[in-house]
């Protein structure tokens, strides 16, 4: 048996994934989204949001000491920011190489930074590293009302069981 970070394989994972304000400003929510849509992962919750510097520090406070730091929390509260929650199988894992490497010069081609971003302080997307991150993630940016539980009609077709 195979197991996800969540456990068996066949209970679902959840990971944040927001469209940083560079992404927003350069409209690639929708490829963005489109991407994660065709992939088959399930949109459990989005909004547009202008993040309170609360929120920032809390998602960054691991990269507090870091020299970019103060640069990092100017560029996300420069403008608004695409939140979404997706679901899936190893959506985390998934997530993470879908995005590619922080630094888009090394980003392999067929990821979104490596398609569509040209620099490490303008990567357009977060994903959550972690199964432990994102469940702390979702939890700082989304409220549980905020979270949409329905029914998926492709799920025999995505995963055969
Ligand atoms: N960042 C930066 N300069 C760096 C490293 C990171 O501006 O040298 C920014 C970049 O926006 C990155 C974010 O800080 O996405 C968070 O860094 P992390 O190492 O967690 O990268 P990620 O998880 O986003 O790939
Ligand atoms: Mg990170």
């Amino acid at each position: 048996h195979r197991y996800s970070s969540s456990g068996l394989l066949g209970i679902q994972e959840r990971t944040l994934v927001a469209v940083k304000p560079d992404g927003v400003q350069r409209r690639l929510v929708g490829e963005i989204i489109h991407r994660f849509e065709q992939r088959g992962f399930q949109l459990i919750g989005m909004k547009l949001v202008q993040a309170p510097k609360e929120v920032l520090s809390e998602h960054y406070h691991d990269l507090q000491e870091k020299p970019f730091y103060p640069a990092l929390i100017n560029y996300m509260s420069s403008g608004p920011i695409v939140a979404m929650v997706w679901e899936g199988h190893n959506v985390v894992r998934m997530s993470r190489a879908m995005v590619g490497d922080t630094n888009p010069a090394e980003a392999r081609p067929g990821t979104i930074r490596g398609d569509l971003c040209a620099h490490i302080s303008r990567n357009a997307i977060h994903a959550s590293d972690s199964f432990e991150v994102a469940k702390k993630e979702i939890s700082l940016w989304f409220s549980d009302q905020e979270l949409i539980e329905w029914q998926s009609c492709i799920h025999s077709n995505l995963y055969n069981m």
